[in-house]
């Protein structure tokens, strides 16, 4: 169906009210990007959901990454992380204090500075979901072929099958990430709606959420949990198996925290213990850290659908993208970040 259409139906829908969870940061800030909440009507309502890698990670990760600069570590990280508060500091003014951390575009660069430097202790922060842990892994199998002692992961990634299924009356559907779903597959997904859980996986065009939203309208109209590929050119059945099996190789499941949702039953990925030379909270005996965010911060809420970043007191007043008090205003892909950008 082409655009124009997909609009002008959407627009037109006069039935029952409909709550769309768009779960992934990246499809948050391309829908506002492409204008497409300018399509919809009253009676479509979009909601942010956990998929921002960073806005989830807890502060306690935070801590241990400052608690690691600052006792000599070189952290190599993606860039999102370094301006995030932790419970007394922030990678950021660790640095300004004279720690070394540095940003790299992938854990590969930060194996080949450790190569390069083997008096530095190398930690590349690992933190994200079924998309970015394989990359990660993927310098893991690389440092260990190359027999590389001096590098390191300390890990946060997740996955979210477990959020989907806690997460899952909060909205009427979800619209699941493309790039999520091209990892993990199309029937990990459909699985869901055996569980009531129902959803259509949505690319980053503007055709291509529209679509994803026109079929979620359908779809609910009958009545019936539901599961829809509106990205099938990309998202497969069976996902990607190299990246699948990177992941069964070096990791196992533990539960872990995630920011506002708690600790979600085996949601995480911890490194086998056969590789714990690579596991930089062995490796270097962190202590055990309990985080504190900032208690006026309202992140948690925003992420498990329970407010609008406006909502929040600080919104805008205290917490913006160059003062954040919270994840959700770093991160590209954080929720208060895209509707402070896009002045909603
Ligand atoms: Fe937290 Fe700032 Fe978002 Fe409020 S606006 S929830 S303080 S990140």
């Amino acid at each position: 169906m082409e655009i124009n259409e997909l609009k002008k139906r959407i627009t037109n829908y006069d039935g029952k009210k409909i709550r769309i969870m768009e779960v992934c940061g990246t499809h948050t800030h391309e829908i506002f990007r492409l204008g497409v909440r300018s399509v919809l009507p009253q009676n479509i309502e979009l909601i942010s959901g956990p998929g921002c890698p960073v806005c989830v990670t807890p502060v306690g990760f935070i801590d241990e990454a400052v608690y690691l600069a600052k006792t000599g570590k070189s952290i190599f990280t993606f860039g999102d992380l370094v301006r995030v508060p932790g419970s007394k500091e922030s990678l950021a003014s660790a640095r300004q204090n004279g720690a070394k951390v540095e940003i790299v575009y992938s854990p590969l660069d930060a194996l080949q500075y450790a190569k390069n430097y083997l008096d530095e202790e190398i930690v590349f922060l690992s933190v994200g979901f079924e998309t970015t842990t394989p990359a990660s892994l993927l310098a893991l199998k690389q440092a260990i072929a190359d027999d590389v002692k001096n590098f390191s992961l300390l890990t946060a990634n997740k996955t979210m099958d477990e959020a989907y299924r806690i997460m899952a009356k909060s909205a009427d559907a979800y619209l699941y990430p493309g790039h999520v779903a091209a990892i993990t597959g199309a029937d990990k997904l459909e699985k869901l709606k055996d569980m009531g859980i129902s959803g259509v996986v949505a690319g980053f065009s503007a055709k291509n959420i529209l679509q994803a939203i026109y079929l979620i309208i359908e779809e609910i109209k009958r009545g019936v949990p539901f599961f829809g590929n509106a990205y099938e050119n990309v998202v497969k059945p069976e996902g990607n198996k190299a990246a699948n099996e990177l992941v069964k190789i070096y990791t196992h499941p533990i539960d872990t925290e995630w920011r506002g949702l708690g600790v979600l039953k085996n949601s995480g990925l911890a490194i086998k213990e056969e590789f714990s030379n690579f596991d930089a909270r062995k490796k270097f005996n962190i202590p055990d850290i309990k985080g504190q965010a900032n208690p006026a911060c309202r992140c948690g809420d925003v992420l498990s659908g329970k407010i609008l970043p406006r909502d929040c007191p600080l919104f805008s007043k205290v917490c913006t993208p160059e003062h954040p008090i919270g994840a959700c205003m770093v991160s590209n892909e954080g929720s208060c970040a895209a509707f402070y950008r896009y002045g909603v």
